[in-house]
């Protein structure tokens, strides 16, 4: 039927009626909020790159569980800043690890509130890779089959802690199917994997590296982190994740990365998580605070591209905020 009996306006004319029929809707259920755990007591240090995003001791962590749990958020997310790095990564597997400790000290604290561990190894190593790194003179390699004995430990440390969802973000080859059965032989073959399943080598993560202070030593991440021109490559490795065992995939950045989430999701059944990461969130702050965006509009917006996209969870920054617009 074509216009004037088909009217597209009809539907519009009120808010009532457009949320009768609107298509895509947001809940704190939805969103994951990040945290970034440091050493110390008492500690909340805003991240200058990122308004509003702190480094925080375990006693704040704990008040930050209790808000994402009285929001209604869907879950947290874990980082660790440990208090030293070395060349083994001992800081992401060690039982008083930071991340360890501060899983314990919050699901004391807020035991229905679920807690994701992200697992990678850049956070805790020296030289600030994800994996073990071999040098050869000038060259070097990050190795893949022995980190993944690395991430299998870190992977049962969490779990011991009492983590409920293990997070793997490290783009080693054969890391989901390591993990898996680290954590079944260790007895935690209840523990779902959130596979960091297509993450791109991405310009946007650079706030994340000051929050995270896992900024590489020398060279950088394309060498494993995939090339952000291939959709094609990142269903492969979507699909090697979930036959290892993944129970939930992630794409990672959200915005510029929109057609991935749609592909997956029309290709894949399974829980799909998307990561809205510290540059759209550092973007989308420094436009609000000059006044050129209007704060509440964009921050749903961005969520909402993402949740139409076909992401069912969002990692965002903005997690809280969110839950209080959507009230
Ligand atoms: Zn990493």
């Amino acid at each position: 039927m074509a216009f004037p009996i088909t009217r597209l306006r009809r539907m519009r004319q009120s808010e009532p009626l457009r949320s009768l029929v609107r298509e895509t809707l947001l809940t704190p259920t939805n969103f994951i909020y990040p945290l970034f755990v440091c050493p110390g007591e008492g500690v909340r240090k805003e991240i200058g790159s990122m308004p509003g995003v702190f480094n925080l001791s375990v006693d704040e962590a704990v008040k930050e569980a209790r808000e994402a749990k009285s929001l209604g958020l869907g879950g947290i997310i874990l980082f660790g800043l440990p208090e030293k790095k070395d060349e083994a990564a001992t800081g992401a597997w060690a039982e008083d690890g930071i991340v360890q400790r501060a899983t314990r000290a919050i699901k004391k604290a807020t035991p229905d509130l679920v807690v994701i561990g992200d697992v990678c190894l850049c956070e805790y190593m020296s030289h600030g890779h994800c994996g073990v790194v071999e040098k050869k003179g000038k060259d070097y390699e990050i190795l893949n089959d022995p980190t993944l004995d690395i991430l299998a430990k870190t992977a049962v440390s969490q779990a011991r802690a009492g983590m409920d969802i293990i997070a793997p973000s490290d783009m080693m080859d054969g890391r989901v199917g390591a993990i898996r059965k680290g954590l079944d032989t260790a007895g935690f073959a209840n523990t779902p994997i959130l596979s960091y399943a297509a993450k791109f080598a991405s310009g946007f993560y650079g706030p994340f590296r000051e929050a995270a202070d896992s900024t590489p030593q020398f060279g950088d991440r394309r060498s494993y982190q995939m090339d952000g021109a291939n959709v094609r490559e990142a269903m492969r490795e979507i699909k090697q994740d979930i036959q290892e065992g993944a129970d939930m995939i992630m794409v990672k950045p959200a915005m510029p990365y929109l057609d991935v989430i749609a592909e997956a999701r029309r290709r894949f059944d399974l829980p799909l998580a998307a990561y809205q990461v510290s540059g759209e969130y550092a973007m989308l702050q420094a436009a609000i605070k000059n006044g050129w965006l209007d704060r509440d509009r964009v921050i749903l917006e961005s969520l909402q591209s993402i949740r139409r996209a076909g992401a069912s969870m969002i990692l965002t920054y903005f997690a809280k905020d969110a839950a209080r617009l959507i009230g």
